[in-house]
């Protein structure tokens, strides 16, 4: 496979882990954008910045070094080379990333930084929520992963290892509040491109999943 291949869609769907398997197998390289929204987060609350205020946030993150591997095998991020991997998936950042995400200055500095990191690659797999709308939009394949909301919730708790009824509900809310603020913005990044296929994985498991969108990508 050579060229560019777009997975967009709503937390929860597994799409990290499917688009990373799809990588692994086409041979590609592997970008997930979100990981870059939540390193610009981890930023804005180190340099101790208000969500409300979107010039703090802009300016935290523009002078922030974000740096981030395009090697499906592996992931590290880092900002201002302090390695961040494991602290982007906590509570703290997954909390602020939405309003971090909404700021439109904060949007243009990372799909700048998303086009340059894969201009040079012979096929890459870009995972977001506009990378087929507004970030690559002459990709050879683009994707919309969805999932019913349950069953979203419940990959999400395996992911984390969470078994209390109480947590799973917690994240439930927190995929909702989410979704419904990334969906319900004016500008928001999150619909499919017209020219996307959506694959619907609620009732598939992981392996189906990769399996046909990397036949999509071979045809
Ligand atoms: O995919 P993930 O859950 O890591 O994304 C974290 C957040 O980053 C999303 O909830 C969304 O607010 C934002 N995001 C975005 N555009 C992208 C990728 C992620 O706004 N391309």
């Amino acid at each position: 496979f050579r060229g560019q291949v777009t997975l967009d869609g709503p937390s929860g769907t597994g799409k990290s882990s499917v688009a990373r398997a799809v990588a692994l197998e086409l041979g590609a390289a592997y970008l997930d954008t979100g990981a870059m929204y939540r390193a610009a987060t981890v930023a804005v609350l180190d340099a101790g910045v208000d969500l409300d205020d979107a010039e703090g946030i802009t300016r935290a993150v523009r002078e922030a070094a974000i740096g981030i591997g395009t090697d499906a095998a592996t992931e590290r991020v880092t900002v201002d080379d302090v390695e961040v991997t494991d602290r982007i998936r906590g509570t703290e950042v997954t909390r602020a990333v939405s309003p971090v995400s909404a700021v439109p200055e904060v949007r243009r500095l990372l799909v700048d930084a998303q086009r340059a990191l894969v201009a040079d690659a012979a096929a890459v797999v870009v995972e977001g929520r506009d990378i087929g709308t507004v970030v690559l939009p002459d990709a050879t394949l683009k994707v919309y992963l969805t999932a019913a909301p349950e069953a979203r919730a419940e990959r999400r708790a395996d992911q984390l290892g969470v078994t209390d009824p109480a947590r799973i509900a917690a994240i439930a809310a927190d995929l909702r509040r989410r979704d419904t603020y990334d969906s319900t913005r004016a500008d928001s990044p999150l619909r499919p491109a017209a020219d996307a296929v959506t694959v619907d994985s609620t009732h598939w498991e992981r392996h189906q999943t990769v399996a046909r969108i990397v036949e999509l990508a071979r045809e």
